[in-house]
């Protein structure tokens, strides 16, 4: 099989859609030469290859060199210059590309092929010998810590020992002659660290560079990242070999990368930074802080933007982005480089985005007539909506934190979000401290792919430096993160654990609160608002809606997460645990007083007091819900959620049951339960303790009858929890209509209402038939339905559950993805079983599989109707079930 691709001269080997081969940049390369954009030539080694190089112990395979040789030639070709000629020397840019883009994780070698000799002719051949001399130092320094190994710091103690002998604040005022004696000192320095010359022979730096690049496959951090992504092992990557083109030529020269819509709002509007007289890595580095792209982006005067710089070239970058945009249908994340004021075009990508702006540019792109609205539900993740539901500054806070000087500084807004946590300099600390329970935001000059794993337990990260497309600001925007980069004003000192701007001193464990869309940064913690949606947000979710069958109830205990949940489009109430009801302070000893009751008598008189609360719980619950379907389970306490524990506790409730504590702790002790989870739960309750169903399905009617009469359209629904056996159900579906039949004839009024039976115990499923016969739907709790078809206790399964997903015998936690092959038998059984007795029954999964989109997937496959997940899991469920559709 061919083994390297050249692209060049609007003609290339490859495509876009070969990407598992080529990798992400060497495809994209391809098919931007095929469009006749202006691209230098180059080749791309396979993915293949990487996969043979690591299968012969690190070697190439046979052939290999002599095509990277004759691929070599074809970009002499284009380029008119030769590799290793002394006079015109061809440099060339060895860049690693796997088939999804890993960012800062792989290597990239600029100006390779530079040499003793070849830098002379550089520096002839273009006029330019600071440019020749800066071009080499900086090869020494890629490839002298890329591929010879040796520690960054080393070159930069030199760097800066030069700086500071010539009085220099910045490199670039640095001549050819410092730049030569830093070369030379460098070579030194690689002599010194690892026993050879640095190589002088381009060919030799092209074999180790490129085996560099496959070896770096494997570096721990890429490792990290794969396994923190779910990238699998085997993908490999290729290896890009391009002619150097260089933006660091002098004045007319510069280097950018821009978004071809505005990454953070998804606004159209061209979106980038650039740098004069730089080199690709400068940007991404945020060595030097870039200026905008647009003279619209300018955030204040002494910015030049590129447009006001380069307006001949900013005209055809335009040019370019619209051809990608239209080529693509999607927003694209470009590199480019200007040598000596022409424009030549690096790379191009896929961009990443926050939430927001995914919708948003979905949304636009269908109204642009690029996708279709069935694309644009693709491809928005539904997890995503998760970053668009985060909480906002609130504003009459931050004016307060204003007045109170609590204001601290401001960076670049990169990833949106108002989060508060206390100051970690650290990876490692912030993952400590998580541990711990703390919140922290990660605070660092700025990121690299080694702080992965703190970025993912702070809530939020903040960097002194790098611009909206330095690593923080990417890494964070893709996983959901709160993030400020480029706090310019911000020193940050690890040594003294704090850091500082002017006088004002923030030290570790310093709680600051920093808003991802402002950029602002403040001393201690601001209130938050829950998120707003924007327009596209909820057009979005309208063609949701029209594309889905499965409906969408939510799982709400309170009025208000009811109309949380009804403005989030909930469909209904799909579960109401009463239980919820009581864990409040009032409540509690009435509970206690109900639990522990020795007698009926007694029983009945907390029975009494707990009515017209559950009334009132009810009642305000339907009227939020008005003209849509309330599905109220009845009690399913867990006992020992509400026993007292503790010696305080104890005392309190003897106190207000008038009873010795000695009494109470008996009585504790009789209603002790081994396993409670599989004791005295559910619909158990209702058949040893028949007044407490019955006062709740009083509370329930009686609410729904009082609604009814002020003209509030009720659809109550009663459901038995826990339920194993169809006697037990139609024992208790007759005390029910009993007791509603009561109520009907003492309120005058009659509501209908529906009775059903939730599927938790494998039996359930399995006598489903019979089931059926009372009850009129049926809705799945996966959550114990899990516990008991594993034998798997939900409370207790997070200890040990990880193990098995480390050791590949479970695929991912049950209680997350629901299982298909065991719960998910049992479902579609009870479904198939049900509709036998009772044609069309009415199924609902309300266990937390309703809000994951993998499960809901699922659900729709079987023929279930609606989900009940929790609030806000409702946008994303009505997401999942339009793409389950698709
Ligand atoms: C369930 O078991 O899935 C369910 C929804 O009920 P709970 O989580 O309250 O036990
Ligand atoms: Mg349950």
């Amino acid at each position: 099989a061919k083994r390297v691709y050249f692209f060049g001269n609007g003609r290339a080997d490859g495509t876009a859609q070969m990407k598992d081969l080529l990798g992400g940049k060497g495809a994209n390369l391809a098919e931007m030469t095929n469009l006749g954009l202006p691209v230098p030539p180059g080749i791309t080694i396979t993915t293949e290859v990487c996969k043979e190089y690591f299968q012969l112990g690190q070697q190439f395979p046979e052939g290999l060199w002599e095509e990277i040789l004759e691929g070599m030639k074809k970009i002499e070709e284009v380029v008119g210059k030769k590799f290793g000629d002394r006079k015109i020397p061809l440099l060339v840019a060895v860049r690693s590309g796997a088939p999804v883009s890993m960012p800062g994780m792989m290597d990239t070698i600029l100006n390779l092929g530079l040499n003793d000799e070849s830098v002379e002719g550089l520096a002839e051949s273009t006029g330019n010998e600071r440019f020749a001399w800066d071009s080499y130092r900086r090869f020494i320094q890629m490839f002298g810590n890329v591929v010879m190994g040796i520690p960054h710091e080393k070159f930069e103690e030199i760097l800066e020992a030069k700086k500071e002998e010539v009085g220099a604040k910045a490199d670039i005022d640095l001549t050819a002659e410092d730049f030569k004696d830093i070369v030379k000192k460098y070579k030194e320095m690689v002599k010194r660290e690892t026993g050879q010359e640095f190589p002088q022979d381009p060919y030799k730096q092209l074999e180790m560079a490129v085996r560099a690049v496959f070896d770096s496959w494997n570096n721990p951090r890429a490792i990290r990242y794969r396994e923190i992504n779910k990238i699998p092992e085997d993908y490999g990557t290729a290896v890009n070999v391009v002619a150097m083109v260089f933006g660091n030529m002098g004045d007319t020269s510069g280097t950018g990368v821009a978004f071809t819509r505005n990454p953070s709002t998804g606004e159209n509007e061209f979106y980038g930074e650039y740098l004069k007289n730089a080199q690709g890595e400068d940007v991404v580095a945020g060595i030097r802080t870039p200026q905008p792209l647009r003279k619209s982006q300018k955030t204040d005067e002494s910015q030049v933007s590129l447009e006001e710089e380069f307006p001949e070239v900013y005209k055809e970058l335009e040019r370019i982005r619209d051809i990608l945009e239209k080529h693509y249908r999607d927003m694209q994340d470009i590199e480019f480089t200007i040598e000596n004021g022409k424009l030549y075009m690096l790379q191009t990508r896929t961009g990443k985005r926050t939430a927001r702006a995914a919708v948003k540019i979905a949304v636009d792109l269908v109204k642009e007539g690029l996708i279709t609205k069935e694309e644009a539900i693709m491809r928005i993740d539904p997890s995503l909506i998760n970053q668009l539901l985060h909480p906002m500054i609130d504003e009459e806070d931050k004016k307060r934190a204003i007045a109170e000087g609590r204001l601290i500084t401001k960076g670049l807004p990169a990833a949106p979000g108002a989060v508060s946590g206390k100051v970690v300099f650290s990876a490692d600390e912030a993952v400590e401290m998580k541990e711990k329970g703390e919140k922290v935001i990660l605070v660092r000059h700025e990121t690299s792919p080694e702080d992965i794993h703190g970025m993912h337990a702070a809530e939020g990260i903040l960097t002194a430096r790098g611009g909206m497309t330095s690593h923080a600001a990417v890494v964070a925007r893709g996983m959901g993160k709160t993030c400020i980069v480029g706090a310019e004003t911000i020193t940050v000192d690890y040594d003294r654990q704090e850091f500082r701007v002017g006088d004002i001193v923030v030290k570790k464990g310093d709680i600051i609160t920093i808003d991802g869309s402002t950029g602002e940064i403040f001393h201690g913690e601001i209130k938050t608002i829950p998120a707003n949606i924007s327009g596209e947000f909820e057009e979005l979710m309208k063609w949701a809606d029209e594309i889905r069958d499965l409906k969408v109830r939510v799982n709400a205990d309170t009025p208000e997460d009811a109309l949380q949940g009804r403005k989030f489009g909930a469909e209904g109430i799909g579960l109401c645990r009463t239980e919820h009801m009581f864990f409040n302070e009032d409540r509690i000893p009435v509970v206690r007083e109900m639990i522990l009751a020795k007698t009926k008598e007694e029983r009945e008189k907390a029975l009494k007091k707990l009515l017209p609360m559950q009334r009132s719980d009810f009642k305000a619950i339907f009227e939020v819900m008005d003209g849509l379907p309330v599905n109220i389970r009845l009690l399913d306490p867990p006992l020992h959620e509400f026993l007292p524990k503790t010696e305080e506790e104890f005392e309190k409730t003897a106190k207000e049951m008038g009873l010795s504590v000695e009494e109470i702790k008996k009585r504790a002790e009789e209603l002790h339960e081994v396993n409670p989870m599989l004791g005295l739960r559910g619909s158990r309750l209702g058949i040893a303790y028949p007044e407490i169903y019955e006062m709740q399905v009083r509370a329930i009617i009686e609410a729904a009858c009082e609604c009814k009469k002020e003209g509030i359209d009720v659809k109550p629904e009663i459901m038995l929890p826990l339920i194993a056996d169809d006697r037990e159900l139609a024992e208790l579906k007759k005390m029910i209509d009993r007791v509603a039949a009561e109520v009907f004839v003492e309120t005058g009024v009659e509501v209908p209402y529906q009775v059903g039976t939730m599927i938790e115990i494998p039996r359930a499923a399995l006598i489903a038939d019979q089931l059926a016969r009372d009850a009129e739907y049926f809705s799945f709790g996966t959550n114990d339905l899990t516990q008991m078809t594993f034998g798997l206790s939900r409370d207790d399964a997070g200890k040990f559950i990880g193990k098995y997903v480390e050791k590949g015998i479970l695929k991912g936690d049950p209680f997350m993805h629901i299982d298909e092959n065991g719960v998910g038998q049992l479902i579609k059984i009870a479904i198939e079983k049900g509709n036998k007795t009772r044609p069309g029954i009415k199924t609902g999964v309300c266990g937390e599989h309703g809000g994951d989109p993998r499960s809901i997937n699922f659900f729709q496959q079987i023929g279930i109707q609606y989900v009940s997940p929790s609030p806000f899991r409702v946008p994303i469920a009505r997401l999942a079930a339009a793409q389950a559709k698709i």
